[in-house]
């Protein structure tokens, strides 16, 4: 294959290039970006932390519709502003159907669904979690949960946070520590006698010396229980 030649390249990076064209990019970008803040403004959300895949899509439609005239200068501003128009129109359209009619809400946003419940994980009907382990784990640390036995009740939020519902301290049971593998006991080969839950499940009870499979996933790893209240 030849090598490029130093016009080549030109053409690549830089092709008709200058400060003129630079100062519109700017120009072009600043006028979009304000209208991009206007529209978020209009759209009536009050922040973004968290996004649910509605949301999400929009923004994109929204991105695409923004980026194209900041540089391309073939693209004039006002058609893009079009776009937004019918952006916003479409999610206003759509947010108003999901608050008249809850089946629709459930499609287009999806449904909370709860992954613990009395300090074990729930599982669908084939024995295991649906959902990355890790992810809520993490959740859980941030809010000062150490171990599955301080909950009562964890819901996934369609918004993607997770919502938790604790146990008052005494009723706080031994449950599956959250904390990363470094700091917890994880074995499949029970040595010496005590409280166990399964690190799948969150299945706790007493287990003797040797091996053992969950009762409830099948599986057969498990960590040394924690007992401790929550502190808050
Ligand atoms: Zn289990």
């Amino acid at each position: 294959m030849p090598q490029p030649t130093h016009m080549e390249w030109q053409q690549i990076f830089i092709k008709d290039f200058d400060g003129a064209a630079a100062l519109e990019i700017v120009v072009r970008t600043l006028i979009m970006f304000i209208f991009v803040l206007l529209l978020l403004r209009a759209s009536g959300k009050k922040g973004v932390r968290q996004l649910s895949i509605f949301e999400v899509a929009i923004i994109i439609a929204l991105g695409s519709a923004a980026g194209d005239p900041m540089f391309h200068e073939d693209d004039a501003i006002i058609p893009s502003l079009v776009v937004f128009a019918a952006i916003l129109a479409f999610y206003r359209l759509l947010t108003w159907l999901a608050a008249k009619n809850e089946k629709f809400e459930s499609v287009l946003e999806g449904d909370p669904v709860v992954i613990i419940e009395n300090g074990e994980i729930v599982l669908n009907n084939k024995g295991k979690s649906p959902f990355a382990k890790d992810e809520f784990f993490a959740e859980m640390r941030g809010k000062g949960i150490e171990h599955m036995g301080q909950v009562r009740l964890g819901i996934l939020e369609t918004n993607g946070s997770v919502s938790f519902f604790y146990f008052p301290d005494e009723e706080v049971k031994p449950g599956l520590p959250v904390l990363p593998s470094t700091h917890t006991v994880e074995c499949s080969e029970i040595s010496e006698e005590g409280l166990y839950s399964c690190c799948y499940c969150g299945t706790t009870g007493p287990l003797h010396t040797g091996k053992h499979i969950c009762k409830r996933c099948g599986q057969e790893k498990w960590a040394k229980s924690l007992n401790c209240p929550r502190i808050t």
